[in-house]
């Protein structure tokens, strides 16, 4: 017996009690209610289209109204809960194949309803501790869902499916508001979620996983900020979003302990019973890998890793895409493992499509805007780490020499920004990357006559390390940027020594490895699997021994080679791509080899070849100059790129993570020696601080325009802001420099070993930006630059406004006003130097006297 009062029939029976004439059409009413509540379950059910499978979904044929029902048995069993995009809108901060979380959820019944609540936990509390029974102690936990029973029937329940899928209380699709209010402001906004247009647009069920398709329709009525070409109509935004309900795996998965000095992504969990300072629990994500035999050095597994290549990848790309997923597998036959993965190819008929979570595929797509070049993430169990699916979203545009960015002449500047953004465990951003190192790599090629073997290896080694990259995410791992440091500065062009191996690990966002000015060409990617990736797959994926004891024991002494050079290792979380962060500059995006100072000086003298040489390149009959355009860009890119490398010498600290006692043990904080700090700023003193730093891209200057197209003027007029363009890559190293952070640690590490004092950095930075032209003709773009310096001298030394520098940089700075005052007294030089020099000695006089 079950109740069924519509608000209609709950309302009726309110008023009959005091409005006698309404009772005769409530009698009506009520007897059709009786009739419905007769039906059985199975008779209402059986009218329905049936979608049956781990959890049974019942659709009515006409209206498409539909019911989620199961079994009494699954109430209180947690499963895995799955969201993703199936198609999105960039500007709505959603993409195709976007992994947009997983948690455990469980049914539970109250009463007349069904809850939906979240299981994932936090922390842990050892059972034999009697604190455990206070586990729940102030923890929250999210009931994300409550819906009334609408059917129950021998051990049936049926609760409707709109209510659980067609809105965004399991899952908040929207975008969520930005912190920051500028951004905010920029933002396009879709607006509310509408209640009539949002809809189940698809079910597809199997015994283990169900699959609810929902086409969300938000609207705003009045968009202030458009959403681009890709949003056909700003006021509607259309976003397609999949929830799968997946069965939780039951077989004898190990978790395996996280550990400090190997990079996998991990579930977290908090010992609160634990002492120890450290209470950490945390276990890696790493697939299900067992050896069919046990006993045998090497076995296949039991199941392998099946990947398959979407049948929309372009053809000519399938045998490299095969071929470097397959690399990985060296490095599982090193952890005991053949054949650890396959690859497959999705037939052009096939009747699954690549969002079904059951397969694992490479994904090719071609967006208007596309979000990376290449994404690879995976649904993990959150309590044991068991990666359970996963995916590889390719872009198009990362093969193609499209300019993926939108503005001009500061996007070799901002794409160091562009870079730095959004979480890096759901998104990769080496296909952007990649793209910029990619068209490096081709102007060179352009510049320097590059043949076609050599131009097909250039694009065989970029597709090949992006999978490579990718692929290493979905096993698990998380960025190394400290791997490029594995060969010496001449090693990495012999291709001889790296053979294929440019760097301890693939999960690096290296420098496209073109060979400088007279070398011979050698890797310009890593093809294989690197030392740090084959240990790393060591660690997550050897067969584990029975004996807890011994199996410690057995990871400690893997753990334990981690201080061995090749095996270096340092992520995201520690990497110093934007000014003033982390300390060890070996850990860096875009740096190259462990002599990366001395590598980029070759780069910088490899873009004055190229600049040289290409108008005559590019500007080609019956053609416009576009060509000539981006590639002022894309060297430009490439000499901010590089001065941001070499700067983080400056002030930096070499990281060791080795536990204490293990072999190569040495004290965890090193300061940078004054040698290589002062070739650091020798370096940016000659290369791009100097009066004739972009001297070889003058000739360029008169021919950067683009094609033009209808009435897009990009913004602004036509003329290429070149003295922005120069002091945009200056001022960034300037931010690292002179960053609070950076001249703070420059006095601290002075008690445990450096002698490049603050004092000595503002002091060689001063020459740098002053010497070799004071006495002569100052340039424009050294007028640019020397303005900029000596209004951060004023910021800094607190003479103005309240300074956020501590003491001993407040010092420096203000001396070095001093020296400058001195420098620009004498009033020599052309017109423009002479102006120049009265309006530093104003400022400067001005600080000191207060105006
Ligand atoms: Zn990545």
């Amino acid at each position: 017996m079950f109740v069924n009062f519509t608000r209609k029939s709950l309302l009726a029976v309110f008023l009959s009690s005091m409005v006698f004439t309404a009772v005769a059409e409530d009698k009506k009413e009520d007897a059709k209610d009786e009739e419905k509540k007769k039906e059985t379950l199975t008779e209402i059910l059986e009218k329905k289209d049936a979608f049956e499978g781990f959890v049974d979904i019942y659709r009515d044929k006409k209206d498409g109204s539909g019911l989620v029902v199961f079994d009494e048995s699954q109430l209180d069993t947690p499963f895995l809960y799955f969201v993703s995009t199936v198609d999105g809108a960039v500007a709505a901060g959603t993409f195709r194949g976007q992994f947009r979380g997983s948690r455990l959820i469980e049914f539970r019944r109250n009463y007349d309803r069904i809850e939906v609540v979240s299981k994932t936990p936090r922390f842990y509390f050892d059972p034999e501790s009697a604190v455990s029974r206070a586990a729940d102690a102030n923890i929250s936990e999210a009931i994300l869902v409550s819906t009334k029973i609408e059917h129950e029937d021998e051990g049936k329940i049926a609760i409707d499916l709109s209510a659980l899928f067609a809105n965004e209380d399991l899952h908040r699709v929207a975008p969520m508001p930005s912190d920051n209010p500028q951004a905010e402001k920029r933002r396009f906004k879709p607006g509310k979620l509408s209640k009539d247009k949002t809809a189940i647009s698809e079910v597809k069920n199997f015994p283990e996983n169900t699959h609810v398709v929902v086409r969300y329709v938000y609207e705003n009525s009045t968009p202030k900020v458009g959403g681009g070409a890709e949003i056909s109509d700003a006021r509607y935004t259309t976003l397609q979003v999949q929830h799968a309900f997946i069965k939780a795996p039951e077989n004898n998965f190990q978790p395996r302990r996280d550990d400090a000095r190997i990079g996998y992504f991990s579930q977290q969990f908090d010992d609160l019973t634990s002492d120890q300072t450290a209470n950490y629990r945390d276990v890696i994500n790493r697939w299900n890998l067992e050896k069919k035999d046990p006993s045998a050095e090497v076995s296949d597994p039991v199941e392998p890793i099946v990947w398959w290549i979407e049948n929309t990848t372009p053809v000519e790309w399938r045998e490299t895409i095969i071929n470097a997923t397959l690399a990985w597998n060296t490095s599982f036959e090193k952890a005991g493992i053949s054949n650890a993965i396959q690859v497959k190819i999705q037939p052009d008929d096939a009747e699954w499509s690549a969002d079904d979570v059951r397969y694992n595929v490479l994904r090719w797509t071609s967006s208007p805007r596309p979000p990376f070049g290449g994404y690879g993430p995976s649904i993990s169990h959150p309590l044991t780490g068991q990666i359970i699916g996963s995916d590889i979203m390719l872009e198009y545009s990362f093969m193609k020499g499209r300019w993926i960015a939108s503005e001009m002449f500061t996007d070799g500047y901002n794409a160091l920004e562009s870079s730095l953004h959004g979480d890096e465990r759901m998104l990769c951003s080496l296909g952007h990357e990649l793209n910029l190192g990619l068209m490096f790599g081709q102007y060179a090629g352009l510049a320097d006559g590059m043949g076609k073997i050599e131009e097909d290896k250039l694009l065989r080694q970029s597709m090949s390390y992006l999978i490579l990259h990718e692929v290493g995410h979905t096993l698990g791992l998380n960025h190394n940027m400290m791997a490029s440091q594995l060969h010496g500065h001449d090693e990495a062009h012999d291709a001889s020594i790296t053979q294929g191996i440019l760097a301890g690990s693939v999960m690096d966002y290296p420098s496209v490895n073109y060979a400088p000015v007279g070398k011979e060409q050698g890797d310009f990617y890593t093809e294989k699997p690197g030392p740090y990736d084959d240990w790393a797959i060591l660690y997550g994926y050897s067969q584990a021994l029975d004996d807890p004891e011994a199996e410690e024991k057995r990871l400690t002494a893997i753990l334990n080679r981690s201080a061995e050079p090749e095996l270096a290792f340092g992520n995201d979380a520690d990497d110093m791509r934007s000014a003033g962060r982390h300390v060890d500059p070996r850990i860096n995006i875009f740096d190259m080899s462990g002599e990366a100072v001395d590598y980029a000086q070759d780069r910088f003298e490899l873009i004055k070849h190229m600049a040289g040489k290409l108008k005559d390149k590019t500007l080609v009959d019956g053609r416009s100059h576009n060509d000539l355009a981006v590639g002022v860009n894309v060297l430009f890119g490439e000499f901010a790129r590089q001065a941001s490398v070499v700067s983080r010498y400056i002030g930096g600290v070499y990281l060791n993570r080795a536990f204490v006692g293990q072999e190569g043990y040495t004290q965890p904080l090193t300061p940078v020696p004054e040698s290589e700090q002062n070739k650091a700023m020798n370096t940016l003193m000659s290369f791009v601080f100097a009066p004739d730093a972009i001297e070889e891209m003058e000739p360029l200057f008169a021919y950067i325009q683009r094609q033009r197209r209808g009435f897009s003027g990009w913004g602004r007029d036509e003329s290429p802001r070149l003295h922005d363009m120069l002091l945009g890559a200056q001022k960034n190293v300037l931010d690292h420099v002179l960053h609070p952070n950076v001249l703070i640690r420059l006095t601290d590490t002075t008690l445990y070993g450096n002698t490049f004092t603050a004092e000595k950095m503002m002091g060689r930075l001063t020459d740098a930006i002053f010497k070799a032209d004071i006495k002569g003709d100052v340039n424009s773009y050294r007028r640019n630059l020397q303005v900029e310096y000596v209004d951060r001298l004023i910021a800094m030394s607190g003479l103005m406004k309240e300074s956020k520098y501590d003491n001993f940089a407040q010092a420096a700075s203000t001396y070095e006003l001093g020296r400058v005052l001195d420098m620009v007294k004498k009033s020599r030089g052309n017109q423009a130097t002479k102006i120049h020099k009265s309006f530093l000695r104003g400022k400067i006089q001005k600080a000191f006297y207060k105006g």
